[in-house]
């Protein structure tokens, strides 16, 4: 793929804006069993749940190293512990600078508990709504009535001002639905301002159900379609360490939304290295090394690459 040089000069503010903030594990248990879940209970990557005071020296530890951090809450789902308010307090106490939860948003359908965890201290939510269409959100979580749900507590968190980001994940059954997945936000909901684009993780559960991954050439043009309607609609989507290589979608046209792509500015070494062993399982096949983002892309999981050929991935490349 020869083109332009793609212009790849941001600032820092908009670098620090989208790297990851730390994240806070509060244990495996969860009330919905995604079909494509990377780390289920079953796994015994992390603790079913681990006890509050464990949490707050996890709290301290971060603290000590960042006096004002950025931390997201995550699980499992965080929702169904019985102290999230005591942990979402302990945080605000530690001068946490933003407090922000990663969540399936069952469970805030509850009014209540929303203006709680707001008066707590919570800043954002981050939330994962699959797909506009309840089917097929229901289908992924395993969950009927659980898209209903989700929207609910999604709006429960907007009303209480607590800024929402979502968190859909691609999978085989829902890529070509993106562009109206982007149209059903501007439309239903039009506060939302910023979506992080996942696409399945092939580990865990996704290796059982492994029809579930995407191939990555297929959904290159609905990625492509959903990004150019979400500029219309002044939408930000971002592309973390779970969503593409720079060379499907088009995304090697904003690499300054392209997560790898800013850490590899912040810190070069931070490029696979540094990522907790479960993420740490990228490949590159031999012609990434004719790629202009060579340096600045971790490439596709090892498990894809059993999946589906990697000669889908294409080198971007510029006249010089
Ligand atoms: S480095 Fe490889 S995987 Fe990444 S964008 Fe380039 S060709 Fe694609």
């Amino acid at each position: 793929m020869n083109l332009k040089k793609v212009d790849t000069v941001i600032s820092k503010a908009e670098i620090e804006n989208n790297l990851p903030y730390h994240l806070l594990r509060v244990g495996l248990t969860c009330n919905v069993n995604c079909v494509f879940c990377n780390i289920p209970m079953e796994s015994n990557v992390y603790p079913a749940r681990l006890g509050l005071n464990e949490l707050k020296k996890e709290i301290d530890k971060i603290s000590k190293k960042d006096p004002r951090p950025k931390i997201s809450i995550t699980g499992g789902e965080p929702t169904v512990r019985a102290d999230l308010i005591k942990i979402i307090e302990y945080l605000k106490k530690r001068k946490t600078k933003i407090i922000e939860l990663q969540t399936n948003a069952i469970l805030l359908s509850d009014d209540n508990l929303v203006k709680k965890i707001k008066k707590a201290g919570l800043n954002k939510a981050f939330v994962s709504l699959h797909s506009h269409l309840p089917e097929l959100h229901d289908l992924l979580i395993m969950q009927k009535g659980g898209f209903e749900k989700c929207v609910h507590g999604i709006n429960n968190l907007l009303t209480h001002n607590i800024q929402v980001t979502l968190n859909p994940v691609v999978t085989s059954l829902t890529y070509k639905h993106l562009p109206g997945y982007i149209g059903f936000i501007h439309t239903n909901l039009p506060k939302i301002s910023s979506i992080s684009l996942s696409v399945v993780q092939p580990n865990g559960r996704a290796m059982i159900y492994k029809k579930i991954v995407p191939r990555y050439s297929l959904i290159g043009p609905y990625i492509k379609k959903a990004l150019g309607l979400a500029d219309k609609f002044n939408i930000v989507v971002n592309n973390p360490f779970c969503g593409l290589p720079l060379c499907i979608g088009e995304w090697h046209k904003r690499p300054n939304r392209c997560l790898e792509h800013n850490e590899s500015i912040v810190n070069k070494d931070k490029l696979l290295s540094s990522r907790p062993k479960e993420l740490s399982e990228k490949m590159k096949p031999r012609q990434c090394k004719y790629c202009q983002f060579n340096d600045s892309c971790n490439g596709v999981w090892y498990n894809y690459a059993k999946i589906y050929p990697i000669s889908d991935l294409k080198p971007i490349r510029y006249d010089q």
